[in-house]
């Protein structure tokens, strides 16, 4: 039977994937110990009064300082305020508070990754759908992981699905991995097409409604070599084991091939909701309030297709593929590089495909080889990148 009162910590509570999992937590009248953002009071504010969590964290002192203002303003007494924490110290504690079951990590980007590894350090376990955490610091957090047995639930979509179907399979033994995608809002275009993107075209997907970096992400197709690296570390493969499958619908949400040729998919209309929830309840999966009911004779569903990715047109899957090959600090160069484009982008200071150019400028000068990174060095490694990179655009 799955237990009622387990008890949260919300890592970017603010977010897309943070606010549907108060939807979930809501639905499911769980309780909630942490909530966390950047910059957001005044929705935090919102989440404060209505899940009543012990402590929060905010980006610096003083957003702590306006919230507790803005707290009062709404009625709360001094009792009543949660204890506010503040910055990278302010994540950790989020993420280490006793008496957590879960934390939830769904912060965007490198900053992610310190409270993950904090919290399976601390043998909790974590519904990852921060992916760049796996990127920048896959060894390092699937090793704290079995160290500490502390389980990573995946919420990224297509590897939930992933990993529905090897739950299937003993000693999750399989051949390969199809790795669905939308193809995002460039699908079909060439690269003069590409040249003329703007911002609001990019913020557009087809299928999914999702934070502002990741959309830019679906349509450089730079997710789908981050998610390449991920299932790399989550299913312990090689990246040669993973094909990319342009499927446009987004109703299956990946595949996967079986020793004996059998493949299993898991399909369902887009909703983040049931990967976050199923995270959350695994392994148990209790009804659900609201329910998507799948129709496969709708519009979206009656006629799925598959498409080979172009890659000479979206360079960012081979340019995942050869970081996660040269392993190192090459990921986390690739993520650092792509972090940092991806807000050049975003403040308008780059055209569209330079995103990728950057990351692949970065990457042919890579000059370092150090092996296994600890935290430190990656840490270094990740902001000194950003900086190089946004110091060229002031
Ligand atoms: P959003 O941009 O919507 O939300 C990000 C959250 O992280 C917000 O709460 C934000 O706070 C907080 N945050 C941002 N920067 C920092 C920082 N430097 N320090 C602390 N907190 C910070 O992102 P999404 O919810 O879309 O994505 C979250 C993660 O989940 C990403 O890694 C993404 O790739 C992954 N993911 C998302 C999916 C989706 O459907 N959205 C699907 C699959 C994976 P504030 O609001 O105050 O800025
Ligand atoms: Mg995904």
């Amino acid at each position: 039977m799955f237990d009622l009162h387990k008890r949260l910590s919300i890592l970017g509570a603010t977010g897309s994937i943070g606010r549907q999992t108060l939807e979930v937590v809501r639905e499911l009248n769980l309780s909630v110990e942490a909530l966390t953002c950047n910059s957001n009071i005044m929705l935090l504010a919102e989440q404060i009064l209505e899940f009543k969590p012990a402590a929060v964290s905010v980006g610096t002192a003083k957003l702590a300082s306006e919230l507790i203002s803005l707290l009062q303003i709404k009625g709360l007494t001094k009792s009543e305020i949660p204890e506010i924490f503040t910055g990278k110290e302010g994540l950790v504690t989020a993420a280490t508070m006793p008496g957590i079951d879960l934390v939830m990590a769904a912060i965007v980007g490198f900053s992610g990754l310190e409270p993950v590894l904090a919290a399976l350090d601390s043998g909790y376990d974590v519904a990852l759908a921060n992916k760049e955490t796996l990127v920048a610091g896959g060894p390092l957090v699937m090793d704290l992981a079995s160290r500490n047995n502390a389980r990573i639930l995946p919420v990224d979509s297509e590897h939930s699905a992933i990993w529905q179907c090897l739950n299937a399979v003993p000693d999750y033994r399989f051949n390969k991995i199809f790795l669905t995608a939308s193809g995002g809002p460039f699908r079909g275009f060439n690269s003069a097409e590409l040249e003329k993107v703007t911002l609001s075209m990019a913020l557009q997907h087809p299928t999914w409604n999702m934070g502002a970096k990741i959309s830019i992400d679906s349509a450089t197709m730079m997710n789908k070599g981050l998610e390449i690296i991920e299932a790399c570390h989550l299913f312990s493969c090689r990246p040669e084991q993973i094909e990319v499958v342009v499927h446009p619908q987004s109703i299956i949400h990946s595949m996967v091939e079986l020793e004996d040729g059998s493949v299993l998919a898991q399909l369902g209309f887009p909703d983040m909701r049931l990967p976050i929830r199923l995270a959350i309840t695994w392994p148990e999966r209790p009804p659900a309030a609201y329910h998507n009911a799948f129709d496969p004779f709708a519009p979206s569903a009656s006629e799925l297709s598959f498409e080979r990715a172009d890659e000479s047109v979206f360079p960012a899957i081979g340019l995942a593929r050869d970081a996660i090959k040269d392993g190192g600090l090459s990921p986390c160069i690739l993520n650092a590089a792509n972090e940092a484009a991806v807000k050049l982008f975003l403040e308008e200071k780059i055209s569209f495909p330079e995103i990728w150019q950057i990351v692949a400028g970065e990457m042919a000068a890579k000059r370092t080889n150090i092996t296994d990174p600890d935290y430190d060095i990656l840490n270094f490694t990740h902001h000194d990148t950003i900086d190089r990179i946004c110091e060229r655009y002031l």
